[in-house]
C-alpha cells in the first residue's frame, strides 16, 4: 500500500507543492503525520528549540489522477492510529475567554490505554484531524488557515469512518493532512486540541463536477457543510448557503429546503482560535438520500 513519510511535510498548501506520491482514483493511502508543534515537543513538554521547525506541518501533498478543479475529491478516513501521548501548551497565546494567569509550558498526557487522565477522571480518546485540504487555486495558504479548500478546519467529525468532500482547485488535487488530536472539544477553546502525531489510512475518489462550494463531512448520519471566514457571520453564512445549495442538488424545492434547515439544521463551532474561524450546519442525512 502506498504510504507517505512525515519527512514529505509543508507549512503551506500550495498548488506550488510538487507531489509526495501519485495514486490513482480508488486508492487507498497512508499518510505519516507530525503533530503541530513539527513533534518537537518531548514526552517530559521539553520543546526542543534548536531546529527550524515548521508550524502545523502536513504530510504530502498527493496527487490524484484524474481530479480536476470543479471535481470533489472524498476522502474516506478508513484509520487513525495516534501515538499514546500528546501535548497541549498553556499560556503560548491569547485565549479567547480568559487572561490566563498561569505558566507558560508544555503539558503531556500519555493515553496509551485508550483514556486520557486529567482532574482525576478518565476520557476515552476521540482521534480526529486537525488539518485536512486541498491545494487551493493561486497563491499558497499557510496550514494555520484554514478556508474552502479544507486545511486547518479542526472539525471534530473528521474522524474514523467519515467521508469528507473537498472542493478541487487544482489538476491532481493535491491532498495532504495532519495535525491530529486525541481528543478536542467543538471550538478548541483554549488554544489546543490533544496534539499528537500518526498514521491515517484514507480512500480516495474523484467524484466529477460536484460543484461543492465548501467542505462537505458524512459522518455518523449526518451531512455537515463546514466553512471558514475572517468573522463568525461570514462563516455562517458560508455553511448554510453550502448546505442550502446541497438541497437544491438534491432535488429540494427552494422554500422547502429553507424551511427544513430552520426545522432541522444544527449550527456547530468547530474552532475559534485560527486566523480564520470555522464553523459547520448540520443536517440528518436522510434528507439527502
Ligand atoms: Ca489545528
Ligand atoms: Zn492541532
Amino acid at each position: 500500500m502506498l504510504k507517505i513519510s512525515c519527512t514529505h511535510k509543508t507549512d503551506t498548501m500550495s498548488a506550488a507543492n510538487p507531489p509526495a506520491a501519485f495514486c490513482k482514483d480508488g486508492d487507498t493511502v497512508i499518510f505519516e503525520t507530525l503533530d503541530c508543534f513539527d513533534s518537537a515537543v518531548s514526552e517530559d513538554g521539553v520543546m526542543d528549540e534548536e531546529g527550524c521547525y515548521l508550524a502545523n506541518p502536513v504530510t504530502g501533498p498527493l496527487f490524484v489522477e484524474g481530479a480536476e478543479p470543479g471535481d470533489a475529491l472524498e476522502v474516506e478516513i478508513l484509520s487513525i492510529k495516534t501515538r499514546g501521548w500528546g501535548a497541549m501548551g498553556t499560556g503560548f497565546g491569547e485565549f479567547a475567554f480568559v487572561n490566563y494567569p498561569g505558566e507558560n509550558k508544555y503539558h503531556t498526557f500519555d493515553f496509551s490505554d485508550g483514556f486520557v487522565k486529567i482532574g482525576g477522571h478518565r476520557i476515552p480518546v476521540v482521534p480526529m484531524i486537525g488539518v485536512i485540504g486541498v491545494a487551493p487555486a493561486g497563491e499558497g495558504i499557510p496550514t494555520t488557515t484554514p478556508d474552502n479548500h479544507g486545511s486547518n478546519m479542526d472539525c471534530s467529525r473528521i474522524i474514523e469512518g467519515a467521508k469528507l468532500y473537498l472542493p478541487v482547485q487544482v489538476e491532481g488535487a493535491l491532498l495532504a493532512m495532519g495535525d491530529l488530536h486525541a481528543l478536542m472539544g467543538d471550538g478548541e477553546v483554549f488554544s489546543y486540541g490533544l496534539e499528537t502525531s500518526g498514521e491515517v489510512t484514507v480512500r480516495v475518489r474523484v467524484i466529477k463536477d460536484a460543484g461543492l462550494l465548501q467542505p462537505t463531512l458524512y459522518e455518523g448520519g449526518k451531512v455537515m457543510t463546514v466553512a471558514s471566514a475572517l468573522t463568525y457571520d461570514e462563516a455562517v453564512r458560508l455553511a448554510l448557503e453550502s448546505m442550502y445549495e446541497l438541497l437544491l442538488k438534491r432535488g429540494w424545492k427552494a422554500d422547502e429546503a429553507g424551511l427544513l434547515m430552520s426545522m432541522k439544521c444544527n449550527l456547530v463551532i468547530c474552532q475559534i482560535v485560527d486566523p480564520q474561524v470555522t464553523v459547520r450546519a448540520e443536517l440528518e442525512e436522510e434528507f439527502f438520500k
